[in-house]
């Protein structure tokens, strides 16, 4: 039986790991209590879009709690969740004009595939009960978003409890084995959703969900401007509900308070959390349209889902000046010029890597594609294990960001994926890439590429 001294009794979701002791933040900086210092290449999860050690937020958090900590959303509503509502929807697109507030992403998705069944009832249409995906996004890990998630390996230990939601492949050009594409995406990916739809029987499908950019199973993959325009043409002629999920994208990573603004199309319903709460508490939320917000008013019936945790006041205290902190420093202004910089700059640093494939992303989101042959774009066997091997490298020299294996087909092939905290600077950006030059250079050496 295992001892539970201080090391053991903290289950840890990597045994292989040793997990470095955090115990302050500075900006993009995060410290361990051996005080070396960290680029918080991540952001966290990518929600600590502020930077560390706010000092603003962590007051107002404070005098939230001394004031009004909580109050139940089934019984009494909080003059910050209104305020806050209306702040999300004024900067929300097209007429995504009610929310619905939860504690997280996972949250968010559960609530949004609710909304959309509810809805699609509502008006009669009780068949409309299939969701369909994408292979290789990451939707959350409670049941219902991991139905949508694409990634077979967080899938198949809970597969037997999965909602049969179908799964069509993502823009994904630079590996994609579609008719006709060879790198330059022609649309037959969008076109896929028409096809799914079709084989299910539109009387059957509820909605489409999607990532505006890919952050799951293959890092920052930008569709082309067309791409979202065809999905909610076919969204729209068959009668179903496009979902975006902004979990991660939303307020600010692509220099847009949402990423399809990028793609001028206006969903029915965009999840968001993350970076509403800059990581200070546990926040997200749902935004939808007027027509269903219509729905539900004349129904007569309450939305039948509720979490402990909706409308907390602390979130919501915390997400209006999270959001006044964005309009005061600018943030999205500066995401558009910093994150050009990281694009263009991350190319001239990093592609005379002969192990690097390709180099892609939008604003602060930036993946690098890992191959062993350029020319046929081979990936590395997993046996080399070459994204523990990068992350470790990044990490010893001090810099925490995420490598991910199986990127190619499910099993080999990695990415690393650099989304850091929206405040960085030139700089601090220049610091992070020369980090990452010298560690593919290792690598490379240790590989013997
Ligand atoms: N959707 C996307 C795109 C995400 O990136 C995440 C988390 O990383 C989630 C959903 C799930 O969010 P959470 O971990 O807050 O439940």
């Amino acid at each position: 039986m295992p001892s539970t001294t201080s090391e053991n009794s903290l289950f840890h979701r990597d045994a292989d790991y040793s997990y470095p002791v955090v115990v302050r933040g500075e900006g993009i900086y995060l410290f361990d209590e051996n005080g070396k210092r960290y680029i918080d290449g991540g952001a966290g999860a990518g929600n600590v879009t502020l930077g560390h050690g706010r000092e603003r937020i962590a007051n107002v958090l404070a005098d939230q709690a001394k004031t009004l900590a909580y109050c139940f959303s089934a019984y009494f509503t909080n003059r910050l969740a209104l305020t806050l509502a209306e702040r999300v929807t004024k900067v929300a697109p097209g007429d995504l004009n009610h929310v619905y507030f939860v504690s997280g992403g996972s949250e968010g998705i559960e609530t949004a595939l609710k909304i959309a069944r509810q809805y699609q009832v509502q008006r009669g249409q009780t068949q409309k009960q299939k969701v369909i995906a994408r292979w290789r996004s990451y939707h959350g890990a409670s049941l219902g978003a991991l139905s949508c998630t694409g990634i077979p390996s967080m899938r198949s230990h809970f597969a037997p409890w999965l909602a049969d939601f179908p799964h069509i492949p993502p823009c994904y050009s630079y590996r994609c084995e579609l008719a006709g594409c060879e790198g330059t995406c022609n649309l037959t990916c969008a076109d896929e959703l028409e096809r799914a739809i079709i084989h299910e029987g539109p009387e059957n499908v509820a909605a489409f969900i999607a990532e505006p950019i890919v952050q799951g199973h293959v890092a920052a993959a930008v569709p082309p401007p067309d791409y979202f325009k065809r999905i909610r043409e076919i969204c729209d002629r068959y009668d179903v509900l496009l979902i975006l999920d902004e979990v991660i994208t939303a307020f600010g990573r692509m220099g847009k308070y949402f990423a399809i603004e990028h793609f001028d199309v206006v969903p029915d319903i965009a999840v968001f959390a993350k970076a509403i709460s800059s990581g200070y508490c546990p926040l997200g939320g749902v935004v939808f349209s007027d027509k269903i917000a219509e729905s539900y008013a004349s129904s007569g019936k309450p939305f039948a889902h509720v979490f402990t945790y909706v409308n907390n006041p602390l979130a919501m205290r915390v997400g209006l000046e999270v959001l006044d902190i964005m309009e005061e420093e600018k943030i999205l202004e500066h995401v558009t010029e910093v994150g050009a910089y990281l694009q263009q700059k991350s190319r001239e640093v990093l592609s005379q890597h002969s192990c690097v494939g390709e180099i892609r992303g939008l604003g602060l989101s930036l993946g690098v594609e890992l191959v062993r042959d350029r020319a046929t774009k081979e990936p590395f066997e997993t046996s080399q294990n070459v994204s523990k091997i990068l992350g470790q490298l990044l990490l010893d020299r001090g810099l925490s960001m995420s490598a991910v294996g199986g990127v190619a087909d499910f099993t080999r092939g990695e990415d690393i994926r650099f989304n850091p905290p929206l405040i960085i600077t030139h700089e601090q950006i220049d610091e992070a890439l020369d980090i990452m030059d010298e560690s593919l250079t290792e690598l490379e050496g240790k590989l013997g590429v």
